[in-house]
């Protein structure tokens, strides 16, 4: 067969290393010339976040962090970043903080150090999200895409267990949806299946043992993968339904995640049949819904999204807001009745028919 492909990488710097972030932040405002740095980090994420920052100069740390970036929220920022003329902003928590240096970045210009402490991946992609009148808008502009990553995997200890697993499937999400998505190509296949890989491996021994470093740095290096690979590959059915869900029905970001997977996944499977050897070879499975399953099990992940205040009464009115926006390359044709079907077993958790 031959090979013919349009790929686009990101130009990201990308530190790694556990216990480095506080001296691989200060090599880099330095290397940026910074003068003015904001340090924004949610009110929980501010006692790490004092500590990373203890070797450069601070102008302001500002933690009026809410998830899902209301407008109102990066509004603030934006006005704070004026007020103490800001050079350089440097995010330190999970996606919903880096989500607020985004929604800065993308009006002010800024650069963005990230130091991502969750599996969300938001940091390597550029990908914005913003919400209004309960409503969220998202787009892609490079301005947001963070200039650097810092991972240090000692920031992602005090993670609970349980957020540990969603996120984590959260990322394997990133890495499975890339494998069909619209830009889904030979380069971000390869990342995703390398991010499953490493997530499959990382993530059981987090949940054995949250302190365990190595499963921990194990799990960081796939949720990066899952974000490149996500970034360049755009979003599939699998977050097409959940931006749906999130969006509409304000259910838990990484969760909603955690659940629905394994629908589309069985969905989908049977029409990609590459996709799905690719997955199973990188769970180390027969087949690639017994990997994911395995690992859901391991996790004892979310199972059902009537756990996360979705009505069943919801489900007709979800159905038509997703029918619109599945992707043309999704590799099975999707129509409603397939839809409502999927969104009732995500919804009790029944996987027995898929
Ligand atoms: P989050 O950032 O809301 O964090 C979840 C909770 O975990 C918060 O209470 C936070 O304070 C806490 N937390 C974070 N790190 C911690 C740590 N190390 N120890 C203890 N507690 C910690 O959730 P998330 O799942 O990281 O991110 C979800 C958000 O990111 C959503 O808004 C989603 O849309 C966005 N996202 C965006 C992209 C993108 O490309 N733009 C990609 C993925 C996710």
């Amino acid at each position: 067969m031959s090979m013919v492909f349009d790929h686009v990488t990101l130009g990201q710097r990308v530190l790694f290393g556990s216990g480095r972030a506080a001296d691989n932040l200060a090599a880099e405002v330095d290397r940026l010339g910074a003068e003015r740095v904001m340090v924004i980090a949610g009110r929980s994420e501010l006692t790490v976040a004092q500590k990373i920052t203890r070797k450069i100069d601070v102008a302001i740390y500002h933690d009026d962090v809410a998830p899902h970036v209301p407008i109102a929220n990066a509004d603030r920022a934006r006005a704070v970043t004026t007020e103490h003329r800001i050079d350089l902003l440097v995010c330190i928590g999970g996606g919903s903080t880096t989500g607020l240096a985004k929604a800065v970045a993308l009006t002010t210009g800024l650069p963005i150090v990230a130091i991502p402490t969750t599996y969300a991946g938001s940091e390597a992609t550029n990908v914005w999200g913003i919400t209004e009148s309960a409503r969220k808008t998202t787009g892609v502009d490079n301005s947001v895409l963070p200039e650097t990553v810092i991972y240090d995997a000692t920031l992602t200890l005090s993670l609970p267990v349980n957020l540990s697993a969603a996120s984590g499937l959260n990322a394997v999400a990133h890495c499975i949806d890339s494998m069909w998505a619209p830009r889904a190509d030979p380069i971000n296949r390869a990342l995703a299946g390398e991010g499953i890989r490493s997530l499959a491996a990382g993530l059981p021994v987090v949940k054995n043992d949250p302190n365990d470093l190595a499963g921990r740095e194990q799990a960081l290096y796939g949720a990066y993968l899952s974000a490149v690979a996500f970034a360049s590959a755009g979003s599939g059915l699998h977050h097409k339904v959940c931006h749906v869900l999130g969006g509409a029905y304000n259910l838990p970001h990484a969760e909603t995640h955690a659940t629905v997977l394994p629908y589309v996944l069985a969905f989908n499977a049977p029409a990609a049949p590459e996709a799905e050897s690719r997955i199973a070879v990188a769970f180390g499975s027969t087949t690639a819904i017994s990997g994911l399953n395995t690992l859901r099990d391991t996790l004892n992940a979310p199972r059902a999204l009537k756990d996360y205040d979705l009505h069943e009464d919801s489900i007709p009115e979800a159905v038509a807001l997703i029918l619109p926006v599945v992707p043309d390359s999704n590799p099975r044709p999707v129509n409603a009745a397939d839809l409502e079907e999927l969104l009732r077993a995500a919804y009790t958790g029944d996987t027995s028919a898929w």
